[in-house]
């Protein structure tokens, strides 16, 4: 059944070889008790390690069921202490954070027997031992009579061929060891016992025979076993310990030392927590960026306006700056010229240039608004009378309409309605008052409202009519001239007649509190399409025909100057007269004499096109660069007189926003990544640490059958418990971080949930931290599996 042939085991230390055994042969029987008597040192345990696989000979021959062991892989040597041999210690080696029938089970489990199978098999060995009682008891709540019966049932539950029990009763009073005696006797009725004892009465007593052993050698022996032919073949049931098994084994350590790993995982969790807070920062902070970007976006179009631009010459990059420091101390004024660095620019907005605008790619813009000046021939009547509204005193001007927006209308975006509704139709105003509900005097008498009161309620003012009449009608013919249809006092005929078009106001309407895009002055607002649908009509009415033939004005008879501003082409150039107050001074600066171009007339008679400022509303930064590359091309190989100025608003904000969030990242992210390198060495500590305090149970696991494999599986299995700990307590508290943190950048700043953690990089994370409390415990996870079970069987 099992053969020694010269078998040589020696230990070397240093340069000293202790020779544990020397050349010992020696046959056992399938079933005897064999007692193994010899002097401390003299090689009885080294025998036992042999025979029981936990150490490997140096040379000589052992045959076990006639299949020498002389190839035997690492992991048939697994198997064979599993199936073949069960092993009890003087110091029973149970496994103290299991409970009984667990330290019963494992070698069962080990070797994949089903859970009702290995249950059953337990606590039959249990009963047999005398434990049926105390099954779901811990060890250290056993007398020591008791822990060695369980190491009994642990030794036989796998139903093994040979038992070997390295002096089982060392540590038992001589009563209990009799007890115990009598429980191997009774084994041995079926099995190979082979026990050692330094106890010689117990061995006369209970063994079939005893084997002396002085000096590593055999020198005795009561009942020899002559040499016998090999025979049997046998296969061994190989070890396998699946994850989930080392889960529930390094699960119960665990749970025997909760604050340990609750304290590691708290602390490994703090990397965690610092990432988790960084992405669920930087996460709300880029909705924030983003949601103000697109309002930045609407906020700040690109603007092109028919307006007087002072530019910055240094500024823009086209002379040098000035060679005088910032912000000196030296008490000293110092004179300059700011027209050497800088011009008076005229956009000069020409048909082609909107057509060009025009062209631009449509997916880059969220919308175009066109804003007109248009001298539209606009009646008021008190009943009695009608006259024209005199627009030198009152603001009309269209709204912005923004073309293929998404998102609402240029005024619902900006304006507040204080009384009635925004604009629907064509045909419908609203009047603007300034911050303080105001409107002038002169635009209110301009409108025919009387001003001479206190104060007027906005209901009053809603429906509030004007009448609009087309060229055609509004003017006649006098031979060569042109006048107004009607006596200028009373147009009270043309306001009644059916030509004219009833205007009404729909709203009152107030510039949003803080907005910087309300721009549009307190007055009248009409929409886009009833500038055009005038301006269409205007184009075409016989004053204007007229007007473009003539030499002289039509209306005054006086010469009109044919110099037409800008590019020259057909009638169209900036409206000068209709501008405001400051432009026209400009353009009266500009304009070689106090008679209007041709144009101006023109324009006066509503035959323009050219609208006073275009905004284009890009959809977002990287749309804008094309934009503003698009007007760029335009302006090139053009001279500085020509060029069109458009203004960006929006290109401060981003720069600032952008650096800052990096710079707060970079911040986090570093301070997250140290924590993260320190949790790695402190996972590697610790379980450095729990293989130590292990390393007994390294032993009984390895000697119960499992593999290296397995044991690095159990710490692995350790790790990943405080990894996905760590993992859940980092996200759980980053998400309670984040009211806190929410609240005070809500304080700070005035952003509603800025710390948001998205789902998606929890998951991350939890996955990150139990990969890496893993990696950090790899090592200390190998080096258990390196132990020997021998040396780590010795450990105490
Ligand atoms: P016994 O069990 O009979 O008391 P052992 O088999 O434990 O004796 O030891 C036999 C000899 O081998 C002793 O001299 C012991 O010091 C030596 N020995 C045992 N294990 C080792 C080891 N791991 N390293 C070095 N020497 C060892
Ligand atoms: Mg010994």
């Amino acid at each position: 059944m099992l053969q020694l042939n010269n078998i040589v085991k020696s230990y070397k230390t240093g340069d000293f070889t202790q020779v544990a055994l020397d050349k010992v042969s020696l046959n056992f029987r399938e079933s005897e008790f064999v007692a193994i008597l010899g002097q401390s040192g003299s090689g009885k345990t080294t025998l036992l390690n042999v025979v029981g696989g936990l150490d490997q000979y140096d040379s000589g021959e052992l045959i076990i069921n006639g299949q020498s062991t002389k190839h035997f892989q690492d992991s048939d040597w697994d198997a064979y202490r599993n199936n073949s041999v069960g092993f009890i210690f003087q110091s029973y080696n149970l496994i103290s954070h299991l409970s009984i029938v667990d330290n019963v089970e494992m070698g069962m489990t080990l070797s994949g027997v089903s859970t009702s199978e290995k249950n059953k098999k337990a606590m039959e060995v249990l009963e047999k031992v005398g434990l049926k009682d105390h099954v779901h008891k811990k060890p250290n709540q056993l007398s020591g009579g008791q822990m060695q019966r369980v190491a009994i049932a642990r030794a036989l539950a796998n139903n093994p061929d040979i038992i070997l029990a390295d002096e089982p009763t060392g540590a038992l009073d001589s009563e209990t060891s009799e007890q115990i005696m009598e429980l191997i006797k009774t084994i041995a009725e079926d099995k190979l016992v082979i026990m050692v004892t330094h106890n010689p009465e117990l061995a006369e007593q209970y063994a079939d025979r005893i084997i002396k052993f002085s000096d590593g050698k055999a020198i005795s022996d009561t009942n020899p076993l002559a040499n016998q032919k090999a025979t049997s073949n046998y296969t061994l049931k190989k070890t396998s310990m699946n994850f989930l098994t080392a889960l529930k084994l390094s699960g119960k350590n665990i749970a025997t030392k909760k604050w340990r790993t609750g304290l590691t995982a708290f602390a490994s969790s703090i990397g965690i927590i610092g990432i988790a807070l960084i992405l669920s920062l930087s996460n709300g902070f880029d909705k924030q960026i983003s949601s103000y970007e697109t309002g930045a976006m609407s906020s700040f179009p690109i603007t092109i306006s028919q307006s007087a631009m002072n530019i910055d010459l240094a500024e823009r990059g086209v002379v040098a700056g000035t060679d005088l420091p910032s912000y000196p101390t030296e008490k000293k004024l110092y004179p300059y010229d700011p027209t050497a660095n800088s011009i008076v620019h005229n956009n000069v907005l020409t048909t082609e240039y909107l057509a060009y605008l025009n062209k631009i790619d449509p997916t880059l813009i969220d919308g175009i608004s066109y804003t007109r000046t248009v001298n539209m021939n606009m009646l008021k009547s008190d009943g009695v009378k009608a006259t024209t509204v005199d627009k030198g005193s009152i603001t009309f001007s269209s709204y912005p309409s923004k073309q293929g927006a998404a998102t609402g209308s240029y005024l619902e975006q900006y304006y507040d309605v204080l009384e009635g509704n925004f604009p629907t139709k064509k045909t419908d105003l609203v009047l603007i008052v300034d911050e303080h509900n105001r409107l002038t005097d002169a635009s209110m008498s301009a409108l025919g409202l009387n001003y001479d009161v206190d104060s007027i309620n906005f209901t009053d003012l809603i429906g509030y009519e004007l009448k609009l009449v087309m060229n055609n009608d509004y003017y006649k013919r006098n031979g060569e001239l042109f006048s107004v249809n009607g006596t200028a006092s009373n147009l009270i005929d043309m306001y009644n007649s059916d030509k004219a078009a009833s205007l009404n106001i729909v709203g009152v309407i107030r510039a949003q509190e803080g907005s910087t895009m309300s721009t549009l002055s307190a007055g009248i607002a009409y929409s886009d399409d009833l500038a055009t649908y005038f301006i269409e009509d205007a184009k075409n009415s016989d004053i204007v025909l007229a007007q473009q033939e003539a030499d002289h004005n039509v209306l005054t008879g006086q010469l009109v100057s044919q110099d037409i501003a800008g590019s020259g082409t057909s009638g169209m150039a900036s409206p000068g007269t209709l501008m405001d107050k400051g432009m026209a001074n400009t353009l009266g600066a500009s304009a070689s004499s106090n008679t209007p171009t041709k144009a101006e007339v023109l324009a006066s008679l509503g035959a323009t096109e050219i609208p006073t400022s275009v905004s284009l509303y890009p959809i977002d930064f990287g749309a804008k660069e094309s934009i503003i590359h698009y007007l760029d091309e335009w302006n090139t190989n053009l001279d500085t007189k020509d060029k069109v100025m458009y203004t960006d608003l929006a290109a401060i904000v981003t720069n600032v926003s952008g650096s800052i969030m990096d710079g707060i990242t970079l911040v986090l992210v570093a301070f997250a990544a140290i924590s993260l390198v320190v949790s790695l060495i402190m996972i590697a500590i610790i379980t450095y640490i729990s293989v130590m305090e292990r390393t007994k149970e390294i032993g009984v696991l390895r000697a119960l059958g499992a593999r290296k494999k397995d044991i690095t599986r159990v710490f692995n299995a350790e790790t990943f418990i405080i990894g996905a700990c760590s993992g859940v307590l980092g996200i759980g508290i980053t998400y309670l971080l984040t009211f806190p943190v929410n609240a005070i950048l809500y304080n700070l700043t005035d952003l509603k949930n800025v710390s948001q953690l998205d789902p998606v990089h929890a998951i991350t994370l939890g996955v990150i931290s139990v990969v890496l409390t893993m990696l950090g415990g790899f090592i200390p996870a190998k080096m258990a599996a390196k132990k020997d079970p021998v040396t780590a069987l010795r450990s105490e």
